[in-house]
C-alpha cells in the first residue's frame, strides 16, 4: 500500500499500521566516498565497479545522497522476537530500499536459479531516518559497515547463501556512538552500505499480523489485516517460488509447500554455518531471511578456537545465540514464523514440516562435514562419532577451528605394508595438529569467568545447599555456565605446559588412529589409491577454507579505514574471495595464524 511520501526531511517516526512499508527519502551525507567496492556484487546489477567508482557520482549514488530517477524509495515496516520475546514493530529504522534493478542479459543461468525473480532488490543501510527508526537516527558508521559489508562478500565466496555488499562509503557526517558500552562516546563518520539480495523480506515481516503475545501483550501493528498476508505470501511466492506457485494449484497446499521450503533452505544455511565456524550472534526472527540467506552482519564471528559455547554477541549473556544453539534457535523461529503466517499455513501441518527439520539439518551437517574430513565413498554410522569426538578434542585442546580442518587434508590414508612406518605418520600428525593448539597460557585468558568469583562461590553454595531456591534465579544458565569456566580454570592452575602439551598430544593421536582406521575403509574396492588420495584432498581443500574473515582481520582493516587508509579492506575482500587457496603476495603470515579478540563493532 503506498502512503503519501513524507515531504519533512526528517521523517514523523510512529506506529505504523496497516502497511508493509512508508515511502521515505534517504537523508544525505556530506562528502560521501568510497571505502570499498566489490566488483562481483556491483556486476549483478550490470554495473562496472571499476568505472562507479571513479565516478564523482557514485558514492553520491551508492550511499542514497542521490536518487535514481524514477526510484521510489521506502522503508520497510517489520517485526521480530528479540531474545525470545515478541518486541513489536522495530524495523526497518536503518535500511532504506531504493527499488529493483533487473537482471542483466548474460547472468549465468545458476544465479537465476537462485534468484528466479530476475531482479535484485537495492537498499541503502544507515541513510538516515524513517518512520521505523525508534529513538535512533537510522544511520551506521564506519565499523559496522565495514563488517557488514565484508563478511556479506566473504560468505558468498564461502558458498553460504546471503545477501550482498557492493560498496561502503563513508562521508564527512558525524554521529556520536558508546563504542561496546566504554562509557567513552566517539564522534564517528556516517557510514553506508549498499545490499543487494532477491528480497530482504523476513520472518519479521509476516509477524506484523501478529496477535497480541501473551507475555508481553504486544501486538503487531497490522493485526487482522488478513488481506495484506496473503498479498504478501502471494508476492513471495510468487517473485520467488515460482515452482511451488505452479505446481501448487491448491492454496493450502502452496503455503504448506512454501513453509517446506523455507524449513529447509534455513536447515542448509545453519548447517552451512556451523561446518565454517560462523556464529550469526544475533538469530532473532527479524534477522532470518525468507530465502535462507544469512542477514543482517551484527556482532557475528568466526570461531578462531573451537568453542561449542563460542558466543559472538556481548549481550547475549545466556548464550542465547552460541555457536552450538543456532540450529536450535533457527527452529524455534519456524515456529514463530509459522504462527505468524496462520490461518494461511494450517498449525498442524506446519507442525509436521517443523518436525522435519532435525533430521533434514543432521543430514546436511554430516554431508559436508563428511567432506571436511574427506570421507567420500561411503557413509558410515560411525562417521557421526568420529565428527563428534574430532570436535570434542578441538575443543578439549583448544583447537583452531579454521586451521584444524584445512589440515586434515595432509593425514594420508593408509597404505598397505605401511607397517612401522605407521607410528611415525602418526606422530607427524599429531605435530602438524598440536600446532593449531591453545597454550596453557592462551586456555586460561580463554577461561576466565566474566562474573566476580566471590558471588561465583556464594551461588555455588547455595546451588548445593538449597537447590530450590536456586532455581528460582532467572539467569541459572549463565551462571551454570560462569561455574563451568571457572572449574576448567581451576584445572588449568595445577597444570604445566608441558602435562597440557603431553595431554593433548594423546588425545589427537588417539584421534588420528580412529580417523585413519576410518580412511582404511574409503580404500576398500579402490583400484586407484593414488587418484583417490588426489581426490580426497581435492575434495577437502575446496570445502575447509584456508582463510576466514577472522575478527582481527576485520579490525585491522576498520582500524586503517578509521585513519584514513582505506586500502586494506578492499585488500582483506581480495583475498577472502579465494578462500580455499593461498595468496602469498596479498594475505599476511597472521591471516593464517590463530589469534582472539572480540567485536568492537556491534554497537552501530
Ligand atoms: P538488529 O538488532 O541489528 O537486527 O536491528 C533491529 C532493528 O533495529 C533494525 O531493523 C532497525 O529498525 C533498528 N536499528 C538498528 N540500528 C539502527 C539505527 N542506527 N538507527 C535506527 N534504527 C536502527
Ligand atoms: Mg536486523
Ligand atoms: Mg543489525
Amino acid at each position: 500500500k503506498k502512503l503519501p511520501l513524507d515531504s519533512s526531511e526528517e521523517p514523523g517516526v510512529r506506529q505504523v499500521n496497516g502497511a508493509c512499508f512508508s515511502r521515505v527519502k534517504p537523508q544525505r551525507v556530506t562528502k560521501p566516498r568510497f571505502v570499498a567496492v566489490s566488483l562481483e556484487a556491483l556486476a549483478l546489477l550490470g554495473l562496472n565497479g571499476e568505472e562507479v567508482m571513479t565516478d564523482p557520482l557514485g558514492p553520491e549514488y551508492l550511499s542514497g545522497s542521490r536518487v535514481m530517477p524514477g526510484s521510489e524509495t521506502a522503508a520497510h515496516c517489520y517485526c521480530g522476537h528479540q531474545f525470545g520475546q515478541f518486541a513489536g514493530q522495530l524495523g526497518d529504522g536503518a535500511a532504506i530500499y531504493l527499488g529493483e534493478v533487473k537482471v542483466p542479459p548474460g547472468q549465468d543461468s545458476d544465479l537465476l536459479r537462485e534468484n528466479p525473480s530476475g531482479r535484485w532488490e537495492i537498499q541503502v543501510k544507515g541513510a538516515g531516518k524513517t518512520p521505523f527508526s525508534r529513538q535512533a537516527d537510522g544511520r551506521k558508521v564506519l565499523r559496522s559497515s565495514i563488517r557488514e559489508f565484508l563478511c556479506s562478500e566473504v560468505m558468498f565466496f564461502l558458498g553460504v547463501p546471503t545477501t550482498r555488499a557492493g560498496s561502503v562509503v563513508t562521508s564527512d557526517s558525524r554521529v556520536v556512538r558508546d563504542v561496546y558500552y566504554s562509557g567513552n562516546p566517539r564522534n564517528e563518520r556516517c557510514s553506508v552500505v549498499l545490499r543487494i539480495a532477491p528480497t530482504f523480506l523476513r520472518f519479521g515481516s509476516f509477524e506484523i499480523f501478529k496477535q497480541a503475545d501473551e507475555s508481553t501483550g504486544r501486538q503487531g501493528p497490522s493485526y487482522g489485516r488478513h488481506e495484506i498476508r496473503s498479498q504478501m505470501m502471494d508476492y513471495v511466492i510468487e517473485m520467488f517460488y515460482p515452482e511451488i506457485q505452479r505446481n501448487q494449484p491448491d492454496r493450502v497446499e502452496r503455503n504448506v509447500a512454501f513453509f517446506r521450503e523455507v524449513m529447509l533452505r534455513t536447515a542448509r544455511l545453519v548447517a552451512q554455518w556451523q561446518c565454517v565456524g560462523f556464529c550469526h550472534g544475533v538469530l532473532n526472527t527479524d534477522n532470518m531471511s525468507i530465502l535462507g540467506l544469512t542477514l543482517d552482519y551484527g556482532p557475528y564471528g568466526f570461531m578462531d578456537r573451537f568453542d561449542p559455547n563460542f558466543i559472538c554477541n556481548a549481550s547475549d549473556n545466556s548464550g542465547r545465540y552460541s555457536y552450538q544453539a543456532q540450529p536450535a534457535i533457527c527452529r524455534w523461529n519456524l515456529v514463530k514464523l509459522a504462527e505468524a503466517l496462520a490461518p494461511e499455513l494450517p498449525p498442524d501441518r506446519a507442525e509436521e514440516v517443523v518436525d522435519e527439520y532435525l533430521d533434514l539439518y543432521n543430514g546436511f551437517y554430516l554431508e559436508t562435514m563428511r567432506k571436511k574430513l574427506g570421507l567420500l565413498k561411503k557413509d558410515e554410522p560411525e562417521d557421526e562419532i568420529l565428527i563428534t569426538e574430532l570436535l570434542q578434542t578441538m575443543h578439549n585442546t583448544g583447537a583452531d577451528f579454521t586451521n584444524t580442518f584445512r589440515s586434515l587434508s595432509q593425514i594420508s590414508c593408509p597404505t598397505e605394508g605401511e607397517g612401522e612406518e605407521e607410528e611415525e605418520l602418526v606422530r607427524k600428525a599429531t605435530e602438524l595438529l598440536l600446532q593449531q593448539c591453545a597454550s596453557l597460557e592462551e586456555l586460561k585468558a580463554a577461561n576466565k569467568p566474566t562474573m566476580d568469583t566471590r558471588e561465583l562461590a556464594m551461588l555455588l553454595s547455595m546451588a548445593q545447599s538449597n537447590p530450590a531456591l536456586f532455581q528460582m534465579i532467572s539467569d541459572r544458565a549463565t551462571i551454570a555456565r560462569q561455574l563451568e569456566i571457572l572449574s576448567k580454570l581451576k584445572d588449568l592452575m595445577e597444570t604445566s605446559q608441558e602435562e597440557l602439551q603431553s595431554k593433548h598430544a594423546e588425545d589427537w593421536s588417539g584421534w588420528i588412529t580412529r580417523y585413519r582406521k576410518r580412511l582404511a575403509r574409503e580404500l576398500e574396492g579402490q583400484s586407484d589409491v593414488r587418484a583417490l588420495q588426489e581426490e580426497r584432498v581435492r575434495v577437502m581443500d575446496s570445502t575447509n577454507p584456508r582463510v576466514v574473515l577472522r575478527n582481527y582481520i576485520a579490525q585491522n582493516a576498520i582500524e586503517a579505514a578509521e585513519n584514513g587508509d582505506f586500502s586494506e579492506v578492499q585488500r582483506v575482500l581480495k583475498v577472502l574471495q579465494k578462500p580455499f587457496s593461498s595468496q602469498p603476495g596479498l594475505e599476511s603470515p597472521a591471516w593464517v595464524g590463530r589469534g582472539q579478540t572480540t567485536d568492537q563493532g556491534e554497537r552501530d
